[in-house]
């Protein structure tokens, strides 16, 4: 009873605008697995007093350039082998035609996905590259870039851990790249654990790279996957190693809070998903430890209850596509972009269309980008509502 007393009165400082340390952090969890109602409320208020009832989107077209990958995660389904079905390989004429297929639906976002590396084990890959004029997947990214620019999205890529020099071609065309933590625990990578195949998910090899972006000045999307084998205790510890590199480069503009979903073909296929309240309360200590960040969840993952955690503190749902699958979690489509508006209009929020980058971010992204994205911007640089019709 004294711990929950003690809690409280932490929580009441929150909300005077005050972090809570590693420490309490952790005490704010233990009484919110008993007992999180009091969290939820310090977390909706931090979210509306620093995001109003504006909650955002970034309506986006998926181009799964290339799905080979170096590394193996335990839960990916993302991953293609050479001969599979599900390989993906994209043109420049693919991507040419899908870029007009997304600005004829008023498409803002071109989000650009590779596994990691290919071109370092596939001789499949090598020979595609080479065919399409480049001679690794961060040329031809570039590349892909400007096709998707000069058609008139805005690129966001996600290509992994991409070296210093390949991010900073890359920000000549990307308003913002990202890049998942997924967690900060080094455990992960043992034997058994989901990254033990996947040397590129090394938190301390994810961090370089997240700090190289902020030496860039690139607005990057970062984030976690909950539900992978990690403690609580870690999620909390990644959420502070997340803090620590946006206090030294003020550059990440988003955090992203995935909940694991088993898939059949891979060896995590019995894993079950986080239970919801687990992955609300980490949600809402995020918001807390991080009160004025954007904070997304995305609405495919929880199809049922995504407009709940609202109440939770998140102010973002991502990227969702008219037109494309979340080739990530293909069993789960994205909702109707009409039904989500209605379901944040129905708890109280107005839905709005973001770029890739978000308006607070505007000053890092390069003139030409900028002055492109005005063009259908509104004073408060989100996508003109006359734009998206
Ligand atoms: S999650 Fe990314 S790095 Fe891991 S296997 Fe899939 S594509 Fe590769």
């Amino acid at each position: 009873m004294s711990e929950l007393i003690l809690s409280s009165e932490l929580l009441n400082r929150l909300i005077d605008g005050r972090v809570p340390s590693k420490d309490e952090a952790y005490q704010i969890y233990q009484d919110a697995e008993r007992d999180p109602s009091e969290l939820y409320k310090v977390s909706q208020f931090l979210r509306s007093k620093h995001k109003g009832t504006i909650v955002t989107y970034s309506r986006k077209v998926f181009f799964n350039l290339i799905n080979l990958c170096r590394d193996t995660c335990s839960y990916c389904t993302y991953k293609s082998e050479p001969g599979q079905a599900k390989i993906s390989m994209l043109s420049k004429k693919d991507i040419t035609e899908l870029v007009n297929i997304g600005k004829n639906y008023n498409c803002t976002e071109a989000l650009f996905v590779t596994g990691e590396r290919p071109e370092q084990k596939y001789q499949e890959a090598r020979a595609w590259l080479k065919e399409n004029g480049f001679s690794s997947t961060a040329e031809y990214l570039v590349h892909a870039s400007e096709i998707a620019l000069k058609g008139g999205l805005f690129p966001h890529t996600n290509a992994g851990n991409l070296t210093k020099d390949e991010m900073r071609e890359l920000k000549k065309t990307n308003v913002s790249l990202g890049l998942m933590l997924e967690n900060s625990s080094e455990r992960l990578s043992e034997k058994n654990m989901a990254h033990q195949f996947a040397p590129s998910k090394n938190p301390k090899a994810r961090i370089k790279v997240l700090q190289n972006a902020g030496e860039l000045k690139i607005p990057m999307t970062t984030g976690l996957l909950v539900g992978i084998g990690e403690s609580p205790f870690e999620l909390i510890d990644s959420i502070y190693s997340i803090k620590e590199i946006h206090d030294q480069h003020q550059h990440i503009q988003e955090v992203i809070l995935q909940n694991f979903q088993p898939k059949q073909d891979t060896p995590m296929r019995d894993s079950p998903s986080p239970q919801e309240k687990y992955f609300k309360t980490l949600v809402a200590m995020t918001r807390i430890i991080f009160p004025k960040m954007n904070i997304q969840i995305p609405p495919n993952l929880s199809p049922k209850s995504y407009s709940s955690f609202l109440s939770a503190g998140i102010n973002d749902w991502g990227g969702i596509s008219p037109i494309t699958r979340d080739h990530v979690n293909p069993e789960f489509p994205w909702p109707q972009i009409e039904d989500v508006k209605k379901d944040c209009f129905n708890s109280g929020f107005h839905l709005r269309a973001r770029f890739p980058v978000y308006p607070e971010f505007f000053p890092l992204v390069n003139s030409d980008l900028k002055l492109k994205m005005l063009e259908i911007a509104d004073t408060e640089k989100l996508v003109s509502k006359e734009y998206i019709k």
